[in-house]
This record gives C-alpha cells, sequence and structure tokens, in this order.
C-alpha cells in the first residue's frame, strides 16, 4: 500500500473516471507530478463504483462512443479495441463493458497507476492556515490526518432524486422492496414471477426493465411523459463549440442552468432500448405506462383474499392519477440523481470559510474550476454551471481536466 506522507501537494478525493482522466491529463502534462498526489478512495482501487453500476445493472455497453475515456489520446480505445470489432456497438462503436473495463485497466498499468489509490475515506476536510499558507487538513476514516496544499474533489454520484408519495409511505415495509435504482443489484436477485415497477424514463430504467425480464419477472415501466428516444442523454453539440460557445458567452448562471436542464431534458432511451423494450411489450413481458404517474403506494402486509391465491403475497397496492390501481412484489425508482454542494458532507466546513454563490445547489466555480479563493478544485456533475451538460460524463471529465491542470501545473 502507498505510504501516506502528512503533507502533500494535491490531494483527489474519488478514484472514479473523472479522477482518472484528470491523472492522465495532468501526467501527460508534467509527469514529474507524480509524486505530488495521493488519491483517495474506500475501495483502495479505480473505478470501483463504475464496474459495480454497470454489473449491477447488466448493461451490455457504454452509451457514448469509442473516443469518450480516460486517457488523453482519444483514439487509445480504438487502438486497444483492434481484433474486437464485435464489442464495439452500432451505431458510433460504443464500447462493450468488458472491453471498457480492460482498456481502463491498461490506462492505469502504462501511466503506472495502480498503486496511486490510497484505501480510505475522507470524512473531513479543513481549511487551515492564511494566504500563500492556506492548507487543507484532511480526516481520514481510518483515523488518519494530513494536510494538502490543494483538493481535487471528484466524489461522483449525486444525491438519489426520490418522488414526493415515496417520501411520504408512513407504514413499515422491507427495504428491499422500495429502493432506488442506486441499490439494486439484477445479480443478487431471483425475479421468476414477480411484478415489478420500475418508475422513470431514462436508460436506466431501460437496462433494470430487461434485467429484471430476462430474470422472470414481469415488468411496468410507468414514466410522467412519453418516452423519449435520444442516441445520446445530450446532444453532441454540447461537447464543441457549437453549443458551448453560446453557454460560455451566458453571463447569468441561473439561464446556464436553465439551458442544462433543457440540454438534458429528463431521461431518455437509446433506439437500441426503445427496440427492446418494444419486443418485451409485444411478447408480454412488459407494460409501458406512459403519461401516468404514480399518486400513492401502500404496502399490504396482510392479504384479505385467499390464502394461496397468487395475490395473497405481501405486495404493494399502488394508485396512479389516472384513476388506476395495481399490484407489484417490488417497486424501482429510477428516477435519477441530482447534484448539490451544500448538502456535499465533505464541503460544508470549506463553503463556510469560501462561501461561494450557488445556482439551484450548483457552485459558481472560477474558470479553473476552484471554489472561488481557495484551491479547492471540483470535477463531475457540480461543474456543470462552467462545463455545461456533459459535466457528468466521460467527456465532462476532459473537459474540466483541460482547465483544471493548467492551474495546478501553473500553481
Ligand atoms: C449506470 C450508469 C451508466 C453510465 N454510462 C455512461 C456512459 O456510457 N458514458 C458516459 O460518458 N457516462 C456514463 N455515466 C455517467 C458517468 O460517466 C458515471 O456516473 C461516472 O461513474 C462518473 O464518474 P465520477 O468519477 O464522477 O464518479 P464515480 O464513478 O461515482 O466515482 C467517484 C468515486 O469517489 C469515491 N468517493 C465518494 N466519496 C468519497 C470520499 N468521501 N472519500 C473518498 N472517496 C470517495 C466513490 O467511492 C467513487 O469510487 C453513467 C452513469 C451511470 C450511473
Amino acid at each position: 500500500m502507498l505510504d501516506l506522507p502528512p503533507s502533500i501537494d494535491l490531494a483527489i478525493i474519488g478514484a472514479g473516471p473523472q479522477a482518472l482522466t484528470l491523472v492522465t491529463h495532468l501526467l501527460q502534462k508534467r509527469a514529474r507530478f507524480r509524486p505530488r498526489f495521493v488519491v483517495f478512495d474506500p475501495s483502495g482501487t479505480w473505478l470501483t463504483q463504475w464496474h459495480r453500476q454497470f454489473a449491477a445493472q447488466a448493461i451490455p455497453h457504454l452509451r457514448s462512443p469509442a473516443v469518450h475515456h480516460p486517457d488523453p489520446d482519444a483514439f487509445a480505445l480504438r487502438r486497444f479495441a483492434e481484433g474486437r470489432s464485435d464489442e464495439l456497438f452500432p451505431p458510433y462503436d460504443l464500447p462493450g463493458t468488458r472491453l471498457f473495463q480492460e482498456f481502463c485497466a491498461e490506462v492505469v498499468q502504462r501511466w503506472q497507476l495502480e498503486q496511486r489509490v490510497y484505501p480510505a475515506k475522507v470524512v473531513q476536510l479543513l481549511p487551515i492556515g492564511e494566504g500563500r499558507r492556506s492548507r487543507f487538513q484532511i480526516g481520514l476514516e481510518n483515523g488518519s490526518v494530513i494536510t494538502a496544499r490543494r483538493v481535487l474533489l471528484a466524489t461522483g454520484a449525486g444525491i438519489p432524486q426520490i418522488p414526493d408519495w415515496a417520501e411520504h409511505i408512513s407504514m413499515t415495509y422491507p427495504l428491499e422492496r422500495l429502493c432506488h435504482a442506486q441499490q439494486v443489484n439484477l445479480n443478487t436477485l431471483l425475479l421468476v414471477g414477480e411484478r415489478i415497477l420500475i418508475v422513470g424514463g431514462g436508460l436506466t430504467s431501460g437496462h433494470l426493465a430487461m434485467g429484471a425480464i430476462q430474470r422472470g419477472a414481469t415488468v411496468t415501466l410507468m414514466t410522467r411523459r412519453w418516452l423519449q428516444e435520444k442516441l445520446f442523454d445530450a446532444n453532441p453539440g454540447w461537447l464543441g463549440p457549437k453549443y458551448l460557445k453560446g453557454f460560455k458567452a451566458e453571463p447569468c448562471w441561473l439561464n446556464r442552468w436553465h439551458r442544462i436542464q433543457q440540454a438534458r431534458n429528463g431521461g431518455s432511451l437509446t433506439p437500441t432500448m426503445m427496440l427492446n423494450l418494444r419486443q418485451a411489450e409485444r411478447q408480454g413481458k412488459l407494460v409501458l405506462e406512459e403519461n401516468c404517474h404514480v399518486v400513492s403506494a401502500t404496502w399490504q402486509a396482510h392479504s384479505e383474499v385467499e390464502p394461496f391465491d397468487d395475490h395473497s403475497r405481501q405486495h404493494w397496492q399502488i394508485h396512479c392519477d389516472n384513476g388506476s390501481s395495481q399490484s407489484f412484489d417490488r417497486i424501482w425508482l429510477a428516477t435519477g440523481t441530482r447534484f448539490d454542494l451544500q448538502q456535499h458532507e465533505l464541503l460544508q466546513e470549506v463553503l463556510t470559510r469560501y462561501p461561494a454563490e450557488m445556482v439551484q445547489g450548483l457552485p459558481v466555480l472560477d474558470f479553473s474550476l476552484r471554489i472561488p479563493g481557495c484551491e479547492c478544485f471540483i470535477m463531475g456533475g457540480l461543474a456543470a454551471l462552467q462545463i455545461g451538460p456533459v459535466a457528468r460524463n466521460l467527456f465532462g471529465g476532459k473537459l474540466a481536466s483541460e482547465r483544471i491542470v493548467p492551474a495546478l501545473i501553473k500553481g
């Protein structure tokens, strides 16, 4: 395991694809930066959360094309995939899950980063000192404390969005019977004969629906709007100047926030997933309930119908806005996540000392993605007011690195 010095230059919190992208871009520009940073992640390895979520939802391939990945050379993945064209999926060579995993392992090896992740959760981030002597005191879950001159926050996943009706269920129920998509692991579930309600119209709903059907369940997929069909979650114009030029020129942060919402426009399904779902619908394994939402859900722990009747088992009784009432064995909320810096447990003390302007939970960062006034950099969805709607995606990591790396090298 990496030895932890008492004082370091840069502490990177999180070892997901965003952090890996930053590190490869940094080393490409300044190889001698290597001894000056430490990456912290409870797993002690790179991309654990990424691999976990792809496995848990049985996702066969990425939604983004083969040129989006953590290496600075956009074509590195294509070269790595030579002879494996069957693992690049149409229409834009979307990398298969295993191909991407093996490529990222090769990136980690090639940049000699295998031993760079220190296995610990950061539990405290305290700004100390003044002016040129200002530092961050970093408390780890194992009790160790170190100081760092600069910090990069790449902690990923937002906060699960839970619909009001689900927040307000008063009775107790087995926790695994109502979960957010982040908590579902298809690989641990036997679903033969079960009726599952999946709420939400994004690609995660589609993956969970197909995975549940393959495991023997029948699924109802319920969406507030009509299902939206899109290749990518934001138009590719957001990867370059086509849309980003106007976005960056927009002086009003609230307008920028609205543009991000419009660009992502809630969840959407890829054409391939739409095809799979329609086929499952024709086979009677899936019901698509569009323009419909749950009003209330009640857990029926004891049934009044005949014992041994199929409906006598414990179940959810849900009522919808269209007046219908239905029973389900499980409810999965594929209702997305939101980013809110004010709720980020690590940043409270930093924000007290360096208050940042907030727009709908997103911080107004400086050009180099720092909280203004201090050396705390932020990547991922929380940097969206500067990076745009793809901030949380793989390509967002590249756009963020292009701003952060020059500041790290200069400082
Ligand atoms: C199912 C799914 C599929 C996706 N597919 C794509 C895709 O095909 N293409 C695309 O571009 N994007 C995709 N995304 C979006 C995005 O790229 C991923 O969510 C990606 O994992 C985000 O990377 P990240 O580094 O920001 O966060 P994460 O991968 O979540 O990594 C953050 C890491 O930080 C660690 N961490 C958190 N708190 C602390 C702490 N206090 N101390 C230490 N470590 C901490 C976590 O343990 C985690 O390992 C997908 C997202 C999901 C959910």
